[in-house]
């Protein structure tokens, strides 16, 4: 009904629409049509052991490359795609395009098989009732190890769960999924649910390990989310390290794997590629 709308010409055949409503579906449907036209990338940043063991991680992190207006970080358009519900087909593109990238590394270095994939989840994707079916088939399609895929939930996603969620992420923690608790601490802190949903790693968000290396307040809070992660018999993972003091600070704590600039940048999945080849990833294999 584009007569509601106040249509406002601007210059030679430039239109302006003022209408929030119409701005919302037209950018859901830009989006959605991002999914379709392969416009989206998928970029990995490398998750390591801190103290030298064995077990590389990446996680897949979403890119828009948008026609006009380049390559646009999730920041510009993942809050909005969760409000209109275009972070679902979002989100199984990413999982689906990751593990068919992933599976290829394995299936082009034998090292490459330790590797874990960790994918993010959001709060839309884990109320559908075809999730378990979903994330079932994108295994069975790409040949990806159920056992290697680490599938990251921020808190606010479990806060509350639904007797339904919490027998999903049961479902998909039987299949031998890992389920990590991402930018832990930022949430609303009711650690209960440690124990009632099946978690297994927890990620310290970058915000608690900015400045552990100056400030010996922020190294004992990072320190207790550390041991904290630890009395529940998780693993955990640290992100945003982006000097080699915050590194060794977080050896130093027990911190079994690590992610941040200081380590590695998010890179496409040639590069990746190009990486593990090159880091070998084991030990003496040609
Ligand atoms: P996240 O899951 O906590 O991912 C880590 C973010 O921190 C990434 O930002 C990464 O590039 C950035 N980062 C890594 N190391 C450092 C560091 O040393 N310093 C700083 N300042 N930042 C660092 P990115 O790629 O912009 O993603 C932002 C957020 O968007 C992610 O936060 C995640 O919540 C969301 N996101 C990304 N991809 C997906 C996706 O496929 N699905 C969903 N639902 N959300 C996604
Ligand atoms: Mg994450
Ligand atoms: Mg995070
Ligand atoms: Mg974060």
């Amino acid at each position: 009904d584009a007569a509601m709308y106040a249509v406002k010409r601007q210059g030679r055949g430039h239109f302006r629409v003022y209408s929030p409503e119409l701005d919302t579906r037209a950018r859901d449907a830009e989006l959605r049509r991002a999914v379709d036209n392969d416009e989206l990338v998928v970029h990995f940043q490398p998750v390591v052991p801190l103290s030298g063991g064995p077990g590389l991680g990446v996680e897949a992190l979403v890119r828009w490359n948008h026609p006009v207006r380049g390559l646009l970080m999730p920041g510009a358009f993942i809050d909005f795609a969760e409000e209109t519900g275009a972070v679902v087909p979002i989100g199984e593109w990413v999982l689906r395009e990751s593990c068919r990238q992933a599976a290829g590394w394995r299936a082009a270095n034998p090292d490459a098989e330790r590797l874990r994939l960790s994918v993010n989840l959001s709060a839309r994707q884990v109320v559908q009732p075809t999730l378990v079916e979903t994330i079932r088939d994108i295994l069975a399609e790409t040949g990806f190890p159920a056992d290697r895929l680490v599938l990251e939930l921020t808190e606010s996603v479990i806060l509350q769960p639904s007797e339904q969620t919490v027998a999903r992420l049961n479902a998909l923690r039987e299949m031998g999924i890992g389920i990590s608790v991402d930018d832990f601490g930022t949430g609303y802190a009711a650690l209960s649910y440690l124990r009632s949903l099946p978690v297994t790693v927890l990620k310290i968000d970058r915000s608690f390990v900015a400045g552990i290396d100056t400030d010996p307040d922020a190294y004992a809070v990072a320190e207790a989310l550390v041991r904290l992660a630890q009395a529940y018999k998780l693993q955990v993972v640290a992100e945003g390290i982006e000097t080699a003091a915050q590194r060794s600070c977080l050896a130093d704590m027990g911190c079994g794997y690590g992610q941040g600039y200081h380590i590695a940048r998010p890179m496409p999945g040639d590069a990746l590629a190009e990486l593990l080849v090159s880091a070998g990833l084991g030990h003496g294999r040609q």
